[in-house]
């Protein structure tokens, strides 16, 4: 191990929560076995070295400032930061790189960080990437352009075909695949081809997944790609890490939690970036209300189109509110889900919350808004059926009969089984001999042996 001490990886984080939080988890994993590590970040959600003062924290001086990193339009405010970080970003690296007392051993980018791929050529620095999602959903946007030839995408064009199955995807259907909302379609094309160029060509790509979870899909990219490939998760309990949250996480839920009786609250949490209309937000509301149960719910600033004012909501919510509910604006959400009161997860389904529930034996309810979240959303409902869709749009009663399906009625249980079996899928692969265990093995001599 102590012959890692002096092996340094410096590694750059996409500056979203969803990409944050895997990154510095993936860097707490790799420090535990021996590795130096170092951060760069950009200036736009940097993040907070106190949290983790073993790693070092370096800025690449971005330039972005607050009023243009709306995430209105993801497309666009990914092309503008992969532009903005270029010229930084190399200037940086080379400094980084010929430090005489740390040389660099691997640098590991965010998959979306297109740029870096012949930056670290041009410094001569061995760059391997971090695919954030899953690897399901990894192959799907590989295959983007050969949809749309197909006529599959944009979904817009295919909406008489929404439930059609997408035959080279099983159980895909057409509106499960993923759609960004963007006025710029060929920055949204330039992304992915960047982003399937730069892993081709990368040192090995790591993934936070696991055989067991997504076996034929790993086995396909392995077809595909003639690269080292190192599915090593759930990130998240391979080590314990410092929050990587943006938002102050409000603890007094936990106390709450500890209140209320086993398997009996629906968690909802829609993750950093989605948000719903204010009349979506009231119906929320009502269903939660109807639903009878308790419940905690994060409302994001931000995260409703209008205002998120609690006096909007109807008086029947109120009244739910204060006699069995919770509002917080950030929760610790590994906390949450692990809490043996969270019966449910009302979730978008981005990667991150799906691995987190599924980590913990949580069934989900799902409601995916854009992106990879509709390819998880299908796989939770169809292939793991450890969740329920919630589907074609918001409705009080729907949302009610969902959250009571999985926390009151017979049938929550075998759902619960489920749920129960494919937790002890994701805790044994991290045990000794596990997959996750001999990947991260297989993933440290990978790192080490570019240096023989
Ligand atoms: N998260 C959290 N507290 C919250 C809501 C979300 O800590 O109140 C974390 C969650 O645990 C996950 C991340 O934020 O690790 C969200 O990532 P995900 O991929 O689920 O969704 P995204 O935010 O990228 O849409």
């Amino acid at each position: 191990m102590n012959q890692r001490n002096n092996r340094r990886l410096v590694l750059f984080p996409v500056p979203f929560q969803g990409h944050i939080n895997p990154m510095l988890q993936l860097a707490q994993i790799l420090h535990n076995r021996g590795f130096s590590i170092t951060i760069l970040h950009t200036d736009l959600n940097a993040p907070d070295p106190s949290s983790h003062p073993h790693f070092a924290f370096r800025s690449i001086g971005d330039g972005l400032g607050q009023s243009e990193v709306s995430t209105s339009d993801l497309v666009r405010l990914m092309a503008l930061i992969n532009a903005r970080c270029a010229a930084p970003f190399e200037e940086r690296l080379r400094e980084e790189a010929s430090s005489p007392d740390t040389p660099i051993t691997c640098l590991i980018v965010d998959a979306l960080f297109g740029f870096t791929r012949d930056v670290a050529e041009r410094a001569g620095v061995r760059r391997m990437v971090l695919r954030t999602g899953g690897a399901t959903s990894l192959r799907v946007f590989a295959r983007f352009r050969l949809l749309r030839e197909r006529g599959y995408l944009p979904i817009e064009v295919s909406e008489c075909r929404l439930e059609d199955p997408v035959a080279e995807f099983p159980p895909l259907q057409v509106k499960d695949l993923p759609g960004i909302n963007t006025a710029e379609p060929k920055q949204l094309d330039q992304l992915l081809s960047d982003m399937i160029e730069g892993l081709r060509d990368s040192a090995g790509v790591i993934l936070n997944t696991f055989e067991d979870l997504e076996q034929p899909a790993l086995s396909l990219l392995r077809q595909e790609y003639p690269i080292a490939i190192f599915p090593i998760g759930p990130f998240h309990k391979c080590s314990s890490s410092s929050s990587g949250s943006l938002l102050a996480e409000d603890q007094s839920c936990i106390s709450w939690l500890d209140k209320q009786a086993p398997n009996s609250v629906v968690y909802v949490s829609f993750g950093s970036i989605a948000a719903v209309s204010e009349s979506e937000y009231s119906e929320i509301a009502l269903g939660l209300a109807d639903s009878q149960q308790p419940f905690l719910w994060v409302v994001r600033p931000g995260s409703v189109h209008g205002s998120e004012a609690l006096e909007k909501l109807p008086s029947c919510f109120l009244a739910a509110l204060e006699e069995r509910g919770k509002i917080v604006t950030w929760a610790p959400q590994q906390e949450v889900l692990a809490h043996r009161a969270v019966g449910a997860f009302w979730t978008h389904n981005g990667w991150n919350s799906t691995l987190e529930s599924i980590s913990e034996g949580v069934p989900m309810i799902c409601m995916p808004c854009f992106s990879d979240q509709k390819v998880n959303a299908r796989f939770v409902s169809d292939v793991w059926r450890v969740g329920l869709h919630l589907n074609n749009g918001l409705e009080r009663r729907k949302i009610a009969e969902a959250i009571r399906k999985l926390l009151v009625e017979k049938e929550r249980e075998e759902v619960r089984e489920r749920a129960a079996q494919l937790k002890e899928k994701a805790d044994s692969c991290l045990r000794q001999g596990g997959s996750s265990f001999r990947s991260l093995d297989g993933l440290a001599n990978h790192i080490l042996a570019s240096e023989s």
